[in-house]
């Protein structure tokens, strides 16, 4: 579509990208969805329209209301520009070890911004569960009303994957696709897609990527909620089976290491001109497993969730991954943007 009406119905039909060199490598066709072109930059504009546009729909959301979430910020980018887009405000509850860049993002878009301290779920201080308060107290607080996004638990962040994301790949590839794989935060994503592609083709395999300290590997393996290990990774490794995860059966599960995944888009990169976030290289690492797995010749598609540009304090530069113990490339230590 060449033309839309407003920012907000560009949001979607993201081109899927072969992704060259790890083809090659595993002599299967892997694709990555190039989510990061979404308005705000990441697969969360989805969720976010479709959050936004129900609670309009259901009355919830009334002019002038406000949207508060708990998020890892690219929910919060995506809620927040269609706030901007609809008349609305956001106040956006993200845990402080985010990376600045989407903090900054966040602030600049017009999203009242509360850091607050990292926090597991079961702590009643944890970011979500602020935000769940919060929304209560604005909601009886404020003339034009607030309400609570809620991706985790909110289905409607599902459905934005069940009726676009899934049904734009199927499209895409001609309905020649074995194989999804993609990481959970809210699970909206990798439960949506997955629901959609099975609908049109029940022998699709579905893979997921877990980045250690994420306890859905164990479940959908072993049928416990385990975790060990940790990840530099952001947006994803979910502790618990949230509403959007309901009922998903996983085919493939598969826990990915930091050190396995990043030098997949430290090379693409360098070789392929996409500079990616850490979520889509746990997502592809994934889709390499997947591919090893199934064996040559098959197709594979995963998620491109967001451009590394939002990391570049972090996972592109040299120093930040010496002090966390994974691989520096030596290409990457004459090019970074920033020291810590
Ligand atoms: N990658 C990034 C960068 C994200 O911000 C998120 C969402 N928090 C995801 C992946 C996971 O998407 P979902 O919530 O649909 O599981």
């Amino acid at each position: 579509m060449a033309k839309h009406k407003d920012l907000i119905s560009a949001i979607g039909n993201t081109p899927l990208i072969r992704l060259n060199r790890v083809s090659a490598l595993t002599g299967c066709e892997i694709w990555g969805k190039a989510e990061f072109l979404n308005p705000g930059q990441s697969v969360k504009d989805r969720a976010a329209l479709f959050i936004v546009h129900d609670a309009v729909a259901s009355g919830a959301l009334k002019p002038g209301g406000t949207i508060v979430e708990g998020t890892a910020g690219n929910t919060g980018i995506g809620l927040t520009l269609v706030a901007n887009s609809l008349g609305f405000k956001s106040v956006i509850v993200i845990p402080e070890t985010q990376s600045q860049e989407k903090k900054d993002a966040l602030r600049l878009y017009g999203a009242e911004l509360i850091e607050v301290p990292a926090k597991p779920y079961k702590d009643p201080n944890n970011y979500i569960k602020i935000s769940g308060r919060l929304a209560e107290k604005l909601a009886r607080e404020l003339p034009e009303g607030a309400i609570w996004a809620n991706q985790f638990d909110n289905v409607s962040n599902k459905r934005a994957h069940v009726e676009t994301t899934g049904p734009e790949i199927w499209h895409d590839t001609n309905g020649r696709i074995d194989g999804f794989i993609c990481a959970a935060g809210s699970g909206g994503t990798l439960a949506g897609v997955a629901e959609a592609l099975r609908e049109r083709n029940p022998d699709i395999k579905i893979g997921l990527a877990d980045p250690e300290g994420a306890a859905l590997f164990d479940y959908y393996a072993h049928g416990t909620l385990k975790s060990s290990g940790d990840s530099i990774t952001e947006g994803i490794g979910q502790g618990r089976i949230t509403a959007n995860l309901e009922g998903l059966a996983v085919d493939m599960p598969y826990q990915i290491p930091d050190a396995e995944a990043l030098p997949y888009i430290f090379d693409l990169l360098q070789h392929e001109g996409l500079c990616l976030g850490g979520s889509s290289a746990i997502n592809i690492a994934g889709a390499v497993r997947m591919a090893r797995d199934l064996g040559p010749g098959h197709t594979i598609v995963t998620i491109l969730c967001d451009y590394g540009n939002r990391y570049a304090s972090k996972i592109y530069n040299p120093a930040f991954l010496a002090s966390r113990d994974l691989p520096v490339p030596p290409w990457l230590v004459d090019r970074h943007p920033l020291d810590i």
